[in-house]
């Protein structure tokens, strides 16, 4: 599933082919996404210049002008650059068309993917209103943190992985930081103390810049917008690392569930 990193690596890569470049059509061969694909987007985009492509948590926006294309990569959705004479293959349900003859692909084979249109202020569409400081703006940081913590009795873990505490950083992200910050996932989210949740948003931070440094992690289907695979996995210091020895102590990592997803932590480096 592509995570932040890979959606902001993809944000940065198509930026400076889509900015300032205007739209000759859209082509959807298949609108049964997760949401279904407007029927008039064709008309809605034809024409326009794009004045910028911005994230907000794991949602790609494209400022058409008139309105913005919000577009989510789902479980298994990628974007491809491709020449406007490149044949679709059986995946590929959306082509964005400029007019310099560039195609930016959507494959999704699962198809929980999103390509929606919001005319006016798009932070305002109800998948966006709601979402949490992003861990990468200034406006996150320790204090954030704690605020956020405070009334919250579940693990540190479940609720990083809540987008209304932080915006879209996801299982892998979520339980690297946690290594990096030295604090279980097993912790009762509002025992941490203010100097901890300094420490965990500082790591945080760190962790994703790292991973856009490298391009994105390249789990199963995520090649980045270059057709590049990223190669942060090999980087991963206890994410799907179960009984292997930790990078710092020796110990073996420890899997675990938490909820619906997989965590991974040394249980002498991260204390409770
Ligand atoms: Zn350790």
């Amino acid at each position: 599933m592509p995570e932040l990193p890979e959606v902001e690596t993809t944000r940065r890569g198509l930026e400076r082919l889509l900015v300032g470049q205007r739209i000759r059509t859209v082509v959807v061969r298949d609108r049964r996404l997760r949401q279904p694909v407007p029927r008039r987007l064709p008309q809605l985009v034809a024409g326009a210049i794009i004045r910028s492509l911005e994230r907000r948590g794991k949602y790609l926006l494209v400022d058409c002008g008139t309105g913005t294309l919000i577009v989510h990569l789902g479980m298994s959705g990628r974007l491809w650059v491709v020449r406007d004479d490149a044949a679709p293959t059986p995946h590929d349900h959306i082509d964005l068309v400029l007019n310099n003859g560039t195609v930016v692909r959507l494959r999704d084979p699962r198809r929980f993917g999103l390509v929606l249109w919001r005319a006016g202020d798009a932070l305002a569409h109800p998948l966006l209103r709601d979402i949490g400081p992003e861990p990468l703006s200034a406006a996150f940081d320790g204090s954030v943190l704690y605020a956020a913590t405070r009334n919250r009795g579940a693990a540190i873990k479940h609720v990083l992985m809540d987008s209304h505490a932080v915006a879209g950083l996801g299982n892998i992200y979520a339980n690297e930081a946690l290594f990096r910050a030295g604090t279980s996932p097993r912790t009762a989210a509002r025992r941490l103390s203010r100097e901890r949740c300094s420490v965990l948003a500082a790591k945080i931070r760190e962790t994703l810049e790292l991973a856009i440094g490298a391009g994105g992690s390249s789990l199963r289907d995520y090649v980045a917008s270059d057709g590049m695979a990223g190669n942060y996995q090999s980087q991963f210091l206890v994410y799907d690392r179960a009984g292997e020895p930790c990078t710092r102590c020796g110990t073996k990592i420890r899997g675990i569930r938490q909820g619906q997803r997989s965590t991974f932590y040394c249980p002498k480096c991260q204390k409770s």
